[in-house]
């Protein structure tokens, strides 16, 4: 996730926090401060409540930290590398690399972080009563603490797809039907629904408690998106798999000399019909210049300006090699709005991958079966080993 801070690694993991998460911290530990802890424990200093508010709240940010360890921990141990650990506004978000393999990896992963949730939860209500003989603030802490962890395992096993719950649920049906795609499907509908069930119901609040309305509304809509999201990704990833960069790029692109004035540019765009030249100098990538470049250089400029001066050099260039999986190379075409990312190795041009030849492809694949599902289902047969006949 971008815009995060970096706090350091756990067992290689990048440990971040988003900046929406200092927005919540400070939400919190005014809460806290103002509302939570006096109502339990008047008599308190004020100094006291804030610096056992904004303690509190650095204690639920390091248990939102383990829940998400949890997830992890057991992740690695199935063999599936984590990436980082990023902490936002909804709480916590484990960059795990690869999809689950098997129904039941798929099944501990998820259930990991909420039995860590649950273990902070009830340890510190168990701990509460006696903390709270020895030091009444030390009480405090432990007691939101162990609500709060309850509420958020409550909240994570709600079977609404990509939450824990509905990992669960998705992990069963896997089992079941033996299709991680119609798992994946199915989970996703209902995590779609009960999003908007949310949101419904938040509307139907918000005449009576207008905040607690808006905020059911937020967390529907969060819902239902990111399991529209989770299912596109697995999608794109089954459409695209065990398909390489090299496989769809254009091998023999036609280039462009950075010191060819603008306007013979213009004839040779129009002449090979693409939206888009890599500039090569002495045999390697310089940069790349498309219709974009041209369109914003006024027309009398075409004469006395080059190649070189409208191109987009090398070093601010999206490129990638021919093993790179096609995931991410969409991923950063749709980040940064490009048509086509020049596939290099050191600076030496092996070829380009455009928009439009990752369509010819899928409509290809879409033309040669019917839907989307019977391609998914493919897929999945083919990437099974067993059922390779002799391969
Ligand atoms: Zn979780």
């Amino acid at each position: 996730m971008d815009a995060s801070v970096r706090l350091g690694k756990i067992r290689g993991i990048e440990i971040g926090i988003h900046y929406t998460w200092l927005v919540v911290f400070g939400l919190l530990t005014y809460s806290l401060a103002v509302g939570v802890f006096p109502d339990w424990y008047p008599g308190w200093t004020p100094g006291t409540y804030w610096a056992v508010g904004a303690l509190a709240s650095l204690l639920l940010f390091a248990s939102v930290l383990a829940h998400e360890l949890g997830h992890s921990v057991v992740a690695q141990s199935r063999g599936i590398p984590v990436r980082s650990i990023v902490l936002f506004i909804f709480g916590g978000v484990a960059q795990i690399v690869e999809e689950a393999r098997r129904a039941i990896d798929e099944f501990l992963i998820a259930v990991a972080g909420p039995l860590v949730s649950v273990v902070i939860g009830v340890g510190s209500l168990v701990l509460w009563p006696l903390a709270e003989q020895v030091n009444e603030p030390l009480g405090a802490i432990l007691r939101y603490l162990g609500f709060a962890n309850l509420i958020l395992v409550a909240f994570n096993l709600i079977p609404a797809y990509p939450l824990d719950g509905g990992r669960v649920l998705r992990a069963f049906l896997w089992g079941a039907l033996d299709s991680v795609y119609r798992a994946t499907r199915i989970a996703s509908t209902v995590g779609v629904f009960i999003g908007f069930l949310f949101m419904a119901g938040g509307i139907f609040l918000v005449f009576r408690a207008p905040l607690s309305g808006i905020w059911l509304v937020a967390i529907g809509w969060f819902l239902q998106s990111a399991a529209q999201q989770s299912y596109q990704q697995l999608m794109v990833r089954r459409l695209f798999e065990g398909v390489r960069v090299g496989q769809l790029m254009d091998r023999e692109p036609v280039t462009i000399s950075p010191e060819v004035p603008v306007d013979q540019l213009v004839d040779a765009l129009l002449n090979y019909n693409v939206r888009s030249f890599p500039v090569i100098e002495d045999g390697r990538l310089v940069g790349i210049v498309t219709l974009t470049d041209v369109r914003s250089t006024p027309r009398s400029e075409w004469g006395s300006r080059r190649v070189r001066d409208l191109m987009t050099p090398f070093d601010r260039l999206v490129t990638a090699t021919p093993d790179s999986d096609i995931e991410s190379v969409l991923r950063a075409m749709a980040l940064h709005d490009i048509h086509q990312v020049p596939i290099v190795r050191d600076r030496t041009l092996l070829g380009l991958l455009t928009r439009n030849a990752l369509l010819r492809f899928l409509q290809l694949r879409q033309e040669l079966m019917r839907s989307p599902e019977e391609i998914a289902q493919m897929v999945e047969k083919r990437s099974r080993p067993s059922d390779l006949p002799g391969d």
